[in-house]
């Protein structure tokens, strides 16, 4: 990716054929698309790439087997396909991007040969609605297998569990993997960059946007025959910003997760919870080194500000720690975050649990804004493929094929499950750097090694022992539009899902590297590590858990 002020020269003023709000999953997706058809298309993104809904998902990729429960129980044709499209879809995303995904088993413990019986049978349906887009068939697990695979897992009546298969991956890196593939097949994108208004034709149908840099306030157009609206939760704001008298359509749901060390429960496998006091389900999946656990569903408005709750993390450690020899507590928890889940209702006044996750794709005929809202993540290119056959019928063009199906993702060409071992013969590096770097960046971790080559001191950690070094945000701010130190810390190298105090600790060093790449002023640094500092301390302090004291000390940036 060019610099901010490159790509912004290349968007300001200009025209194009499609321009795509919103840089999360969805608008990134559609975004690629585009491009690859052959339109000349800009990503506008008000905050970071993923800085939304798309970094704080459960990191599955699925068909969704509580919707196919759902399914069942409502004989509903249309969940179904909804299922169907999902599990064909984890398949193609798990082979664009090797890299940022994984196939992972999950086990469904079972204390009851009826439970068993229902879950063996719905499982069976899973796999036969997979057809040819299996990953592996679902099983009983016997007692004593089940315990050596979770040996941490609550003996008291076990039976045994059922095991199926779905897949993993890193939401933020395949996020910024998507932005990446797209600006280097020729499209525009910026990040911190909001739309807030359009510009119109004499018939009063939009012809482009005025976006504002949010970070330097400055005001720009650029023209388009065709507007996305891919904004997830905010899509109703920008529908109404293009025909005020349009009705509302989403629903937000709100999931929290918590993060703990992965040696409280270790485990390669991850577990579902079938149902909690809610009604739903919980997963504890072996993430980054982590154990992920979540999620929680509860209705949002737009804009409310999403963290995890002290009453969120007593509820998930509530329903976690029944299946648990030995408890979680609040205090073992290093990292957690929050997110709203875009819904699409059909107005009759449903719980968000029962809001099937489909998309809708809306053409507003007065203004011609096209607007794709609800999914998932796992949906995301198969969305954006309809969106963009869409855009070129409204645009009276013939719709070509969607090149996106097996289009590897930035990082993924060439990548092998050795690649860290290249590296590290490459250059010397921590056996968990090199890990790291392979898991966060696949083959682009190359560009890293070289940024060492040329300035040694890039290879050193953030701070004493951790796996990320100081070239991931060198990397970071020249290659990847990062512009503020959470970009950095969280959706570029992910610390801060690994570690909140870690997180703060690498603040400093960060706050240091950055400033003398976008020559920051010390005031400029000093505000910028702070406020990131007392961002994550809120975090903290609404999970329950003890503020971390300001790192001390200067920082020892490269
Ligand atoms: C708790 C939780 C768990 C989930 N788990 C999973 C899972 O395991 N698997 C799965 O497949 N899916 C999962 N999902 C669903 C998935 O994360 C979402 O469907 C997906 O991320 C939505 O992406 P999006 O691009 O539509 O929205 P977002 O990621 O929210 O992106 C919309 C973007 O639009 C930008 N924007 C808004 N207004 C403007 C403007 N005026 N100008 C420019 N930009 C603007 C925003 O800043 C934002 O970045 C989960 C969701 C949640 C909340």
């Amino acid at each position: 990716m060019k610099s901010r002020a490159v790509e912004q020269s290349n968007i300001a003023g200009k025209s194009f054929d499609v321009c795509v709000i919103g840089g999360g999953a969805t608008g990134a997706g559609c975004a690629l698309d585009a491009q690859l058809r052959g339109l000349n298309t800009v990503l506008l993104e008000a905050g970071d790439f993923a800085g939304a809904t798309s970094s704080t998902a459960t990191k599955i990729i699925h068909g969704g087997v509580r919707y196919l429960e759902e399914a069942i129980k409502d004989f509903d044709p249309k969940e179904y396909h909804v299922v169907v499209r999902a599990l064909h879809e984890r398949v193609r995303m798990l082979d664009n991007a090797p890299h940022l995904t994984r196939k992972l088993e999950f086990l469904v413990p079972s204390f009851h040969w009826l439970d068993v019986a229902y879950l063996d049978i719905g499982l069976k349906i899973y796999d036969w609605l997979a057809g040819s887009a299996r990953i592996s068939p679902s099983k009983f697990v016997s007692r004593e297998e089940t315990l050596r695979r979770m040996p941490q897992l609550n003996r008291e009546g076990l039976l045994g569990s059922v095991e199926y298969s779905d897949g993993q991956f890193d939401d933020a890196r395949y996020n910024l993997a998507l932005v990446h593939t797209f600006t280097e097949a020729g499209g525009r994108a910026l990040n911190h960059c909001q739309v807030k208004e359009f510009q119109r034709d004499s018939a009063g149908r939009l012809s482009g946007v005025v976006a504002e840099d949010q970070i330097t306030g400055r005001q720009f157009n650029a023209a388009s025959r065709a507007i996305v609206n891919a904004t997830g939760p905010v899509s109703d704001l920008v529908r109404q910003m293009a025909s005020p008298s349009v009705n509302k359509r989403m629903r937000l749901s709100k999931g929290s997760h918590i993060l703990f060390p992965l040696d409280l429960f270790p485990t390669d496998d991850a577990m579902l919870i079938p149902k909690t006091e809610a009604g739903s389900v919980l997963f504890a999946v072996p993430w980054g080194g982590r154990l992920l656990v979540g999620t929680t569903e509860r209705e949002v408005a737009p804009g409310d500000d999403l963290f995890v709750t002290e009453e969120e993390v007593t509820y998930m450690l509530r329903q976690l720690n029944k299946y648990l020899e030995k408890p979680l507590q609040p205090a073992d928890i290093v990292a957690g975050f929050a997110g709203a889940r875009p819904l699409v209702s059909a107005g009759n006044g449903e719980s968000t649990e029962k809001i099937a996750r489909d998309d809708v794709i809306e053409i507003d005929p007065k203004s011609g804004l096209i607007s794709i809202m609800g999914g998932k993540w796992t949906t995301h290119r198969a969305m954006a493929e309809d969106t963009i056959d869409a855009l070129q019928k409204a645009l009276g063009i013939e719709v070509s094929e969607s090149p996106t199906r097996a289009r590897v993702l930035h990082g993924g060409e060439g990548f092998t499950s050795d690649l860290w071992e290249k590296l590290e013969r490459a250059y010397p590096l921590s056996k968990e750097t090199a890990q790291h770097l392979s898991a966060k960046f696949g083959t682009a971790a190359w560009s890293l090694v070289e940024l060492a080559r040329a300035n040694p001191g890039l290879a050193c950690p953030l701070f004493p022992g951790s796996a990320q070094i100081q070239a991931e945000v060198v990397h970071a701010v020249r290659d990847e539009l990062a512009v503020t130190v959470e970009d950095v810390i969280s959706r570029r190298i992910g610390l801060q899902y690994y570690s909140w105090r870690d997180a703060i600790k690498a603040a400093p060093v960060v706050g240091s590297l950055m400033a003398h790449e976008l020559q920051w002023s010390s005031v400029q640094e000093h505000e910028a590590v702070e406020r990131y500092v007392e961002r994550i301390n809120f975090f903290l302090e609404r999970a329950g858990l003890q503020r971390e004291p300001k790192p001390s000390g200067r920082s020892s940036a490269a």
